[in-house]
């Protein structure tokens, strides 16, 4: 991994810090121009335009054989733009980790455990013991808004249908025990104990995650 210019990281900082502003990924995106690094700005630039925009430019108003498809691009920014992602996603999965390298295993398919938005990490997938001990320093520098864990699943209550996580006093290992200090994150702002369906609960685990590792970078 290359050595991090002290300017780089402030601005990286500044990214994670407030992961829903475009403005600071465009702002370090002008640094890597000016910094010899091309092709990361282009990547970040490309992906935010893409998110912004999700239709086929030529779609509207036209005869289906003038709508971009596989075999010809009809001048259409949009799918120029997702082209253009995907020759860049090839360099980017393989250099612009961030502090992810600890989670994916050597050898690995890095896709099956990161996924870019708007030109840098948003999803991390991992263990939640990997989580609890590299997420602070991943979502220090990476503007990280979603963690799946691997290794849980939230159980469904027989008696209520609700699904929940709970936490064991003791060494119990099932797929829905999270450690009491995620699951306090997890279940403590709820009036009625479980969410009403899988991915909320999911969704409600992800945030907890996110947010003890903010609590202990
Ligand atoms: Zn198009």
């Amino acid at each position: 991994m290359k050595l991090m210019n002290s300017c780089e990281l402030a601005l990286l900082k500044a990214v994670a810090a407030n992961p829903a502003d475009d403005l600071p990924r465009l702002v370090l995106a002008d640094w890597y121009e000016e910094n010899g690094e091309g092709e990361r700005a282009e990547f970040i630039r490309v992906q935010i335009e893409i998110a912004k925009d999700l239709s086929c430019k030529t779609s509207v108003g036209y005869p289906p054989k003038y709508i971009c498809n596989r075999a010809k691009i009809w001048n259409c920014v949009r799918c120029l733009s997702i082209i253009r992602e995907r020759e860049l996603y090839q360099i980017a999965r393989h250099e612009w980790q961030g502090d992810c390298v600890e989670i994916i295993p050597k050898g690995a398919t890095i896709d099956e455990y990161i996924t870019f938005q708007r030109g840098f990490i948003h999803t991390v997938r991992c263990t939640i013991a990997d989580w609890i001990e590299y997420g602070s320093k991943i979502i220090a520098t990476n503007p990280v808004e979603r963690v799946e864990v691997s290794d849980r699943k939230p159980l469904r209550s027989f008696i209520t249908s609700k699904f929940y996580w709970n936490y064991s006093s003791g060494n119990v290992e099932r797929p829905f025990i999270v450690p009491y200090k995620i699951w306090n994150l997890v279940h403590a702002n709820e009036e009625e104990y479980g969410f009403t369906s899988r991915e909320l609960a999911i969704n409600a685990l992800s945030d907890a995650l996110i947010a003890y590792a903010k609590i202990t970078s």
